[in-house]
């Protein structure tokens, strides 16, 4: 763990085991840091921020620390990839272009810091009013396992662009990326107690980064259900709060949708990354007339998904992150089969050969999916598609937003104005016309519903990090003549 600059072990000395889930085999032994540990990363990130003078530095100083860190993390790009695959499982072409987009993620920040930020007004004579934005303080930001570093980047590059200070949990499985990048942050030279690592448990270091009196705001990406729990935490001293939840987005391909394009898109909505993705098409909606002819297509293609270790060049989709995220993945499609949707693909573990010591399973597609279904309503994070069918473009927005969730969500058509009229009805705060996944820093990311509150990346996941300041300036100074003077 880094703490006010210093490496440190966990103060009572206890280690946790970090596995590949390719091969089951130990990757590293890490620290595991407890609330002591916790307690001590956020009095340092503290006092960095109360009485170092962190929060006052140049813009350009700040950005010049930024760029310094996205530099040297591109030159080691290749290593973070390797690193990335082997803790987390994702084919190592996936890396990468992680990795690319967390270097990209920095400089972006650096660039944005030393834009204006502020507004003036001329209100009413002799006043001017200006607006600034200034640092919230000492932000706890809590991570999954499914972008390490990516979510690493997203939530550091602004933050301490605003001139925050940081406390960083990575998720218990996957730490490693994160080490390494604070050993640049060191490297580059971010002042003593400015970002601070700390591993260990969500419910009790997690838990204490959301409670502490001494946080200002905390930032999570994870499972709505631990959202909800932080959010109650974080009550206690009103903290600012940023939260990326779960999704179960909706893909509607429509009959007039160029067909090759939507049907390699459909797989890619949901296995890429093995479909832990939070903003994962899991409910494709399919126009009836060709619903039979796309999930024949669909099914075949999906067939010859290569599935191996990440880090064999061709793999196309790796393994699960751990044992019990497997059996999870499994138990659903169990749930799946017993209410009745048909298993048109896959449905089990895979277990020959390398397999075996590994956490994979079959690419899965359900067919005749009803809206009540678990595995329609409920987020699986795993590469599990259930597919439903629609007769028109009002059924088709009315089964997309029938969800709790409202992360993201798809449109296939070559009618560009049906495209945008259900788009502009999608109750989603990600959405795509004739493609799926892409995203970019310069654009916010966050969901509606209860995908989550705020929003990350582009100048919105600045506006995040900062606290809006007006400060109201009399140019003529004399006595305001309220009060008598007898
Ligand atoms: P998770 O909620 O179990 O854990 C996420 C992080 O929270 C981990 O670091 C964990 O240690 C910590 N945590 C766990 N319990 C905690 C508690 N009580 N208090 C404070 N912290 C706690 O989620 P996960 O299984 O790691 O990740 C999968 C989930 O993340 C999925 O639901 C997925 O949709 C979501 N996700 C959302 C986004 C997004 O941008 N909306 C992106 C990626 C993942």
């Amino acid at each position: 763990m880094f703490i006010a600059g210093q490496w440190v072990e966990a103060e009572d000395g206890s280690v946790r085991e970090v596995f590949n889930p390719a091969t089951g085999e130990v990757l590293a032994t890490v620290a595991e840091g407890g609330l002591a540990d916790v307690r001590r990363a956020i009095a340092e990130a503290r006092r960095a921020f109360d009485e170092s003078d962190w929060p006052q530095t140049p813009v350009v100083e700040r950005a010049r620390l930024l760029h310094a860190l996205a530099d040297k993390l591109e030159e080691r790009a290749e290593e973070f990839a390797v690193l990335e695959t082997e803790n987390c499982g994702k084919p190592l072409r996936e890396s990468r272009f992680d990795v690319n987009d967390a270097v990209n993620c920095f400089r972006y920040y650096a660039g944005l810091i030393n834009k204006p930020l502020g507004q003036t007004y001329e209100v009413s004579d002799p006043m001017m009013t200006m607006v600034v934005r200034e640092p919230i303080g000492v932000c706890g930001q809590i991570v999954p396992w499914n972008y390490p570093l990516l979510i690493a980047a997203w939530k550091l590059a602004p933050c301490l662009a605003a001139g925050n200070t940081t406390v960083f949990k990575p998720a218990e499985v996957t730490p490693l990326s994160a080490i390494k990048l604070f050993e640049l942050i060191e490297e580059v030279g971010f002042p003593s107690g400015v970002a601070n690592l700390v591993l260990g448990a969500g419910p009790v270091v997690g838990h204490e980064l959301a409670a502490s009196g001494l946080v200002d705001k905390v930032a999570f990406t994870g499972g709505t259900a631990t959202g909800r729990s932080i959010m109650q935490a974080a009550a206690g001293n009103l903290k600012k709060i940023s939260l990326e939840l779960g999704g179960k987005s909706p893909n509607i391909v429509f009959a007039d949708a160029d067909f090759e394009a939507a049907v390699e898109f459909a797989m890619f909505a949901i296995f890429a990354n093995q479909g832990q993705v939070c903003s994962a098409g899991s409910r494709l909606l399919v126009e009836d007339s060709i619903h039979d002819r796309f999930v024949e297509a669909l099914v075949e293609r999906s067939r010859k998904i290569r599935v191996g270790n990440g880090l064999h060049e061709g793999t196309e989709m790796g393994p699960l992150i751990s044992p019990a995220h497997l059996q999870k993945v499994l138990q659903y499609i169990e749930i799946g089969k017993a209410e009745g949707a048909t298993l048109a693909l896959g449905g089990k573990r895979l277990t020959d050969g390398e397999y075996a010591r590994g956490n994979f399973v079959e690419p899965t597609i359900f067919t005749d999916c009803t809206p009540d279904m678990r595995i329609v309503r409920e987020e699986i994070f795993g590469p599990v598609l259930a597919v439903l069918r629609f007769r028109d473009e009002e059924e088709a927005v009315r089964l997309a937003n029938d969800s709790d969730y409202g992360l993201a969500g798809g449109v296939f058509t070559q009618d560009g104005a049906k495209a945008l009229r259900v788009i502009k009805r999608l109750r989603a705060g990600i959405t795509w016309v004739n493609t799926y996944h892409p995203t970019y820093n310069e654009a916010p990311w966050g969901g509606y519903k209860q995908s989550g509150i705020g929003r990350e990346l582009g100048t919105y996941g600045l506006d995040a990090y900062t606290e809006i300041k007006q400060i109201n300036v009399n140019l003529q100074v004399g006595p305001l003549g309220w009060y008598r003077n007898d």
